[in-house]
């Protein structure tokens, strides 16, 4: 991975970006990092917030950050609001939602069997297209058990994804960079292939692989480095800092130079 002092701002539009441990530290957002949101605003560019947290999260999210859109549940839907209000978006249509939905429900079921010991999450009242278990938030799980439920979700017929905090049970075929340029279309017409160059990514952990492979620009904050082991792709460019510290020197250097 390269410094990422090395990424070459020049005509970039956007950047997207993860929350947990991205932005957050001990699940709060840290101050220099919503400073740079606010920076990067300022400057010009466009902000997508992306993330497994819930589609309820979303909700807030795009109203009360700046950003343009927020996709949530790793891509399986957005919301944004504009001058006609909040909108909500959706990676599949309401009959596959329909049955996602009932696939999620034996999951649920077999793993509360299975592995009596793992619980949903505490943000699982909020989500509306995946399920997710607790493996790192309210407690931490060892690998062996995380590599046994990810086994058994995908046994069963679901996709998996695993974050520092939560393993989700993924039963469409979304992922974050589908779900982002989804939301760009239907949000502010863009096309994310033609223009993939003039967006940044910046995440942290396993549930970004398919953004760190998808985008060219891909930033790692520090902390990265613990979770290169699931990142088939690794990012191209990585900060010094961790957390919303390496995010705010990320914003610094792309905002120093005007957007
Ligand atoms: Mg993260």
């Amino acid at each position: 991975m390269e410094s990422y002092r090395q990424l070459d701002s020049a005509g970039i539009r956007g950047l997207v970006f993860d929350i947990d441990d991205t932005v957050t530290r001990n699940g709060v957002l840290e101050p220099v990092a919503y400073t740079a949101m606010h920076r990067l605003a300022g400057a010009g560019f466009e902000l997508v917030a992306v993330t497994g947290r819930p589609l309820g999260w979303t909700d807030v999210i795009a109203r009360i950050w700046p950003v343009r859109v927020a996709v949530g549940e790793n891509g399986a839907g957005w919301a944004w609001v504009d001058a006609s209000g909040s909108h909500e978006g959706y990676f599949c249509d309401e009959l596959e939602r329909e049955a996602q939905s009932r696939l999620l429900e034996t999951v649920r079921q077999e793993v509360a069997s299975a592995m009596p010991q793992i619980t949903t999450t505490n943000d699982h009242r909020h989500r509306r297209c995946d399920l997710a278990f607790d493996i790192g938030e309210t407690q931490a799980l060892p690998r062996a058990e995380i590599d046994a439920l990810v086994e058994l979700i995908e046994d069963l017929g679901a996709r998996t994804s695993v974050s520092t905090v939560h393993a989700h049970a993924v039963p469409g075929l979304w992922d974050k960079a589908e779900g982002v340029a989804r939301a760009l279309h239907e949000v502010l017409g863009i096309e994310l292939g033609v223009e993939i160059d003039r967006w940044v990514f910046v995440g942290d952990s396993g549930n970004d692989a398919a953004a760190f492979a998808r985008f060219p620009k891909s930033v790692g904050v520090a902390n990265v480095r613990e979770h290169l082991d699931r990142l088939p792709v690794p990012p191209r460019y990585v900060t010094d800092g961790d957390r919303g510290v390496g995010f705010a020197e990320l914003a610094t250097h792309l905002a120093d130079r005007g957007a």
